[in-house]
């Protein structure tokens, strides 16, 4: 009789490779919970901006590390577009933390230690249910890094750029590409170089690189592996 046992599944990669449209896809799939991180770094930087603590050429990182304690970031379930959204003290902010605002901060604030502390004891805390799907960039390497299976997505800068460009066109924010290209390159900078748990790639984690897969191969290729990690006689 073969029985599925449930595993963790940690995604991290670059700036705009489709690590959370993949994450959605492998969740909804196995019926796994999904959790993307990034939206939680999002959330902090809103509130930092939202009180000032951030903005063009300043940010106060004192007043931010002494406020952590006031933010709360929650995922509802919303039954109408049967997606999960993102709660900043119990305000849905899912559709402000895409702005392009908050993408041109949202690296700065990554990289307070305090902050990715805050964070990755909420994302571990989730973790420990098991059956979870997690995208971000630190999520082989510090929140799960026993998973049981680790991908790390890349894909060419422009074709990153251009799907980030898509995407935000289509929620009505008309950005120039080269604009958005420049955030996307200049995260990826600041992801990679910074201090505490930059992205990396790790031994064990599984290189996707999508520039040429469709989203139905991607899905399809790690399903395959976790069917074969999953399946005990
Ligand atoms: O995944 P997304 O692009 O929405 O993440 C926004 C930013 O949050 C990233 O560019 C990165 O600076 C930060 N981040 C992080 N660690 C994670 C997830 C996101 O540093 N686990």
């Amino acid at each position: 009789m073969k029985r599925k046992k449930k595993i963790n599944i940690a995604i991290d990669g670059y700036s705009s490779t489709g690590k959370s449209t993949l994450a959605k896809d492998i969740a909804k799939a196995l019926n796994y919970i999904y959790i993307d991180t990034g939206a939680m770094y999002r959330a902090v930087t809103l509130f930092a901006l939202e009180n000032k603590f951030i903005g063009k050429n300043f940010f106060d990182k004192e007043k931010l590390i002494r406020a952590l304690d006031r933010i709360d970031i929650s995922f509802k379930h919303n039954s109408k577009t049967g997606k999960s959204e993102t709660y900043l003290n119990g305000k849905n902010v899912e559709k402000q933390i895409r702005d392009m605002h908050v993408s041109e901060y949202v690296s700065q604030v990554a990289e307070i230690p305090e902050v990715r502390e805050k964070l990755v004891k909420l994302q571990q805390k989730i973790a420990r249910q098991k059956g979870v799907v997690m995208d971000g960039r630190d999520i082989g390497t510090v929140v799960m890094p026993d998973a049981e299976l680790k991908i790390f997505m890349t894909a060419s800068p422009e074709i990153r750029a251009r799907r980030r460009w898509e995407e935000l066109k289509q929620k009505g924010m008309n950005i120039p590409y080269e604009q958005v290209k420049e955030n996307v390159v200049h995260r990826d900078h600041i992801d990679t170089t910074r201090k505490h748990s930059p992205l990396t790639r790790t031994k064990d984690a599984i290189l996707i690189d999508n520039t040429h897969l469709s989203r139905e191969e991607q899905l399809e290729k790690v399903l395959q592996l976790v069917e074969n990690l999953t399946t005990t006689e």
